[in-house]
């Protein structure tokens, strides 16, 4: 699943601090190699420190086998700064366009690019409202699960209203967003990049929550509902643990 990160130095510092890898190791590598860039470590210092952190995760690693990956971190520690931004806004004009368009599921399409390219724009002042990213990676995030048939009519239907520039490159499109307008004033500030398709219905006034312990924006399946389906399990199977030691207990 995408995880885009607005602040890449509180991400690394949570790594190390709390000794995570995580799913994506190369990406937290990379993340924690350019953190120690940030805060003065030469190239050289970064190579151990990034394999105390990873032998401090995991003492059981093949930390040769990792070398490879260490080393390519480490020399691209000085290409990207660590990115930190809170959010990206959304303007009026932006939505008038993108509510023009007809059927909810090409707008959600439509929202989730445009926060992409803006993501892209708060990141890299060069970017132009490009979007460089898998059909997959945008239609996840987009909360939108279609054959791969359909999601290319969609985007296609979007080109053709000319919302959209695209130029595909195997099974990446590039595509340049036509509707960024941000002299107009803003309306919605988007500062999670997790279902951006729920959170633009939930702009639109559907019935979507704010999951209370997360964060996630999710669909209501019922009045009354406070969490995500995920923290709800979790929150009960923490009840019901509580219940089961207070029953031994007395
Ligand atoms: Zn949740």
């Amino acid at each position: 699943m995408t995880n885009i990160v607005l602040n890449e130095k509180a991400c690394a510092e949570y790594a190390l601090e709390n000794l995570i890898l995580g799913s994506k190791p190369t990406e937290t590598l990379g993340r924690v190699a350019r953190y120690y860039y940030s805060i003065g470590y030469k190239k050289k210092e970064i190579g151990s420190l990034l394999e105390d952190f990873m032998l401090k995760c995991d003492p059981t690693i093949n930390i040769v086998k990792w070398q490879a990956t260490i080393d390519k971190q480490v020399n691209s520690a000085d290409k990207y700064e660590l990115i930190d931004i809170s959010g990206v806004e959304i303007t009026q004009s932006e939505i008038d366009k993108i509510q023009q368009i007809e059927g909810k599921l090409l707008q959600r399409l439509m929202f989730t690019m445009l926060c992409l390219a803006k993501y892209g724009n708060a990141i890299n002042p060069n970017n132009n409202n490009w979007v460089n990213r898998k059909d997959k990676e945008i239609f996840s995030l987009a909360n939108i699960t279609l054959t791969t048939k359909r999601q290319s009519l969609l985007i296609n239907d979007l080109w053709t209203m000319q919302y959209i520039g695209y130029s595909r490159v195997v099974d990446n499109i590039n595509i340049n967003v036509k509707i960024v307008d941000n002299e107009s004033p803003t309306v919605l500030y988007i500062s999670d990049f997790r279902n951006l398709g729920n959170q633009y219905m939930r702009y639109c006034g559907e019935k979507y929550i704010e999951c209370e312990c997360c964060g996630k924006v999710v669909k209501e399946k019922h009045g009354k509902q406070r969490y995500c389906t995920e923290c709800a399990t979790e929150i009960d199977r923490q009840k019901s643990l509580e219940r089961y030691y207070k029953s031994h207990n007395s």
